[in-house]
């Protein structure tokens, strides 16, 4: 049929997008990309709020950084990076500190200057009271790492928001460790590079589909219109892997966020992009406040106004967007089972964040599917080779 693409592939977040520009730069095939949303882009996409002029990234802040070298000169083919650095606070009681843990943090929240050498004598003699291995829960697991104070002000009542869960209820495992920062530190992440995209995530992502072969779809379901193509064509699927077989060995959880935004009458309302609500007692677990994400940006925002969106978590029902695996033992057994009907369908590669119930970070997807094409898709295309199902390559 003449009228078939070479490829389709379900979801236009970053590893679909990756797959549709590979498979039309690289090998010349025709693409056809299917979403079921309004827009491309997944769940990076943003859209600059018309009235202030601020980039609002629609389903969370989205942060840029990596350390793998292959995924950063891809990147780059498709937009430039401005020098952002990410750094986090937590109001608690009143007061802000400095997150991760470090040492601006513990000095003002003991009331005292520390010594790197003494603020790890005071923890080490705050978290001895449970030894790690005997840690049950992530509660206890947590204060053996760095103490009850600094647990309770900061973990106990985030955690229990964030995972609608008392935490001592939360497996040990979610915790493998706590980072503690003996020094000035307050970077968010440690990858060798970090940065936002210079004209914003929109236009980034729209640059990877401008291959004159890729069509991409929008408001289209892959459901359906699945049997135009369905062992017709080859097909990668990045929607949720339970959903692609009607659910039937049950529904995998997830944790969804509701995002409440809101313009405010201020010109700064926080002074700086993430502040973390580390009180039990207040709702939501973070403020997120756009415009300081491009301070470069300043001269084209409306002056006295601000863009705030308020974060609440909650468990993911029927027709919520699935945003966090929630990853119980019972959500592994049923995607064992889900991996093995993967395995068997033919012509049809399963891939992403949602395709594979795993939470990648945007340039862990772009990675993913670097490697899925290198593997599967360019020897099936380029050199014949039998195209295999199953998973992703990690
Ligand atoms: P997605 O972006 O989810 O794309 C999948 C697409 O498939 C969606 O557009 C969906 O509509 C579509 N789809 C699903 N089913 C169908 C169907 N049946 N038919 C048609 N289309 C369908 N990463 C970072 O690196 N830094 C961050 O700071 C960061 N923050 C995040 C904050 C939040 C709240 C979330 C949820 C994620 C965050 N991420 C972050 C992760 C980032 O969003 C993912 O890495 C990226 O979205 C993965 O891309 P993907 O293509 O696998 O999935
Ligand atoms: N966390 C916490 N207090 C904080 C920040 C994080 O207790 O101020 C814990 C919490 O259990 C959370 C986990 O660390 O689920 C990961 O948080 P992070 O902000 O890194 O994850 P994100 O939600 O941004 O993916």
């Amino acid at each position: 049929n003449p009228d078939l693409p070479d490829l389709v592939v379900v979801g236009s977040g970053f590893f679909g997008l990756t797959i549709a520009e590979r498979c039309a730069a690289d090998l010349g095939l025709k693409v056809l990309v299917l979403e079921r949303r309004y827009h491309l882009g997944g769940n990076a996409y943003s859209e600059f709020d018309p009235e202030t002029g601020i980039e609002v990234h629609k389903y969370g802040t989205h942060l840029f950084h990596t350390s793998n070298e292959r995924v950063w000169e891809y990147v780059n083919r498709f937009t430039e990076f401005t020098s952002y650095q990410h750094r986090v606070f937590g109001r608690y009681q009143g007061q802000v500190y400095s997150l991760p843990m470090n040492l601006a943090l513990i000095n003002s929240f003991f009331g005292k200057s520390h010594t790197p050498d003494e603020a790890r004598a005071l923890i080490a003699e705050q978290a001895s009271e449970i030894d790690t291995k005997d840690a049950k829960n992530l509660e206890e697991k947590a204060i053996s790492l760095i103490g009850r104070p600094l647990y309770e002000a900061f973990i106990k009542g985030y955690t229990a928001k964030q995972w609608q869960t008392d935490p001592t209820e939360l497996s040990a495992d979610i915790i493998t460790r706590l980072p503690v920062r003996y020094n000035f530190d307050n970077r968010y992440f440690n990858d060798t590079y970090e940065g936002l995209p210079v004209d914003g995530y929109t236009a980034w992502l729209s640059r990877m589909a401008e291959h004159p072969n890729i069509e991409v779809r929008v408001d289209t379901d892959f459901f359906d219109v699945a049997d135009d193509y369905k062992g017709k064509v080859p097909i990668v699927y990045t929607g949720p892997v339970d959903e692609y077989f009607d659910n039937r060995e049950g529904r995998l959880s997830w944790r969804t966020v509701d995002l409440v935004q809101e313009t405010l009458d201020v010109d700064d309302y926080q002074g700086t992009g993430v502040v973390n609500a580390n009180d039990a007692d207040v709702p939501f677990t973070r403020e997120l406040e756009f415009k300081h994400l491009h301070p470069e940006r300043a001269a084209s925002y409306k002056p006295g106004r601000t863009v705030v969106v308020r974060e609440y978590s909650r468990f993911a029902e029927e027709g919520d967007e699935p945003y966090y695996p929630i990853n119980t033992a019972e959500d592994r057994a049923k995607l064992l089972k889900y991996r093995d009907l993967a395995e068997k369908e033919p012509m049809v590669l399963f891939g992403g964040r949602l395709g594979t119930y795993k939470y990648l970070d945007m340039h862990m997807a772009i990675a993913s599917a670097l490697s899925m094409y290198d593997n599967k898709l360019k020897p099936h295309f380029a050199d014949g080779a039998e195209l295999k199902s199953g998973g992703v390559d990690a």
